[in-house]
């Protein structure tokens, strides 16, 4: 599986620093392994700061600063200072409960440059039901409250499923209501908890076209007020995206225990050698860590991949999506036609509206 670069990889230009793995929502999508770190394992602030510093001196441009809930490590500030220092730009993504006002205005002071809160609905009820955590969605519209009364940009992002598809228009509303300079309207992905919960998530083909149908009409009503991201769901698509922009092509991920993976269910690949900071400086990991080589480039592909002439476009999709599907990380992503496994893929789809939520928990 292991296979050696055939030449030197391009800078990544965004980090994702997992910082913690613990969070007081239990989201039944989130995109956090199964298998949570501990806070026992997590890096420690001297060693965040040292990433920061290789991060942006092999080029890394902007760090995410993810979770889990990111506002649950009482260090974030100092995080914050050193990512502002080593010179990238800052983003919180955040799940709006557990940062105080004052907290907030200490991450600003800090250097703090955007903040991304995510919703789960447009309706108290619901939202909080999805969040698994009574008073989430009061908290998380204070939140978006102080990002902008301290004059920060603020993203909004919303997972989309089938409990809350159909009110896609409402979110966008909301995102514009709360002073969001963009929302993101990303569909639930099937890896992690999502996948074990995708009879549950999953939204039936004609819910997918309303929702792409509103998002493209909010989309020109709202031009110049709010800028409107969005996919299409993979499992309705023709074909995939490219995965975290091609594998080892463009970011990196660092979990709270320090291992740096290439997308965040990358660790679902067996067989793979991920490299982590304690050992390793973040540019040997990025140049030369197995992990990393395993699927650069094009010349790991089989077919219909291999000889196909969109595998420099989309590389060939997801490998994780790949291995869930069809057992093998070099396969196709089944979301693409030309996939032997394609056809597969709607029974896959198929909900089960009587299903109950998993929900993340430590
Ligand atoms: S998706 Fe939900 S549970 Fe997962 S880290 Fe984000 S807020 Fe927490
Ligand atoms: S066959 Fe492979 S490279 Fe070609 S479009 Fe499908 S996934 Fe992309």
């Amino acid at each position: 599986m292991v296979a050696p670069a055939q030449e030197s990889p391009p800078r990544p230009l965004g980090l994702l620093a997992e910082l913690t793995h613990r969070c007081p929502l239990g989201c039944p999508y989130c995109s956090n392994p199964l298998d949570l770190d501990a806070r026992a394992d997590e890096l420690d602030t001297a060693t965040w700061a040292r990433v920061m510093r290789e991060a942006a001196a092999l080029g890394v441009l902007q760090v995410h600063l993810s979770g889990g809930e990111p506002g649950a490590r009482r260090d974030l500030e100092h995080i914050v200072a050193a990512a502002r220092e080593a010179g990238l730009y800052t983003n919180l993504i955040t799940a709006g409960v557990g940062i105080s006002t004052a907290r907030l205005a200490a991450l600003a002071a800090a250097g703090l440059d955007h903040v991304q809160v995510s919703i789960q609905d447009s309706e108290a009820a619901s939202a909080d039901c999805i969040a698994g955590y009574d008073g989430a969605f009061a908290r998380k519209r204070a939140l978006a409250g102080d990002v902008v009364r301290l004059k920060l940009p603020l993203t909004v992002n919303a997972v989309i499923h089938r409990a809350n598809i159909e009110r896609v228009g409402a979110m966008i509303d909301l995102a514009l209501a709360l002073g969001a300079g963009r929302v993101e309207i990303a569909h639930a992905q099937y890896y992690g908890w999502a996948l074990k919960n995708r009879a549950a998530l999953m939204p039936a083909r004609e819910q997918v076209g309303r929702a792409i149908a509103v998002v493209e009409a909010m989309r020109e009503t709202h031009r110049g007020a709010i800028v409107i991201d969005s996919v299409v769901p993979d499992y309705y698509a023709r074909y995939p995206k490219p995965c975290v922009g091609g594998w080892g092509r463009r970011s990196l991920n660092v979990t709270p225990s320090g291992v740096v993976l290439p997308c965040h269910a990358a660790a679902t690949i067996p067989g793979l050698d991920f490299w982590n900071v304690r050992e390793y400086a973040l540019a040997d990991i990025w140049t030369s860590s197995p992990a990393f080589n395993a699927f650069r480039g094009t010349d790991w592909m089989v077919e219909p991949c291999a000889s196909c002439a969109r595998r420099s476009v989309d590389f060939g999709g997801c490998r994780c999506q790949a291995l869930a599907l069809t057992g093998d990380a070099r396969a196709a992503d089944p979301v693409c036609h030309l996939s032997p496994h394609h056809a597969g893929l709607a029974e896959l789809a198929r909900s089960d509206a009587d299903a109950a939520y998993v929900y993340r928990r430590i």
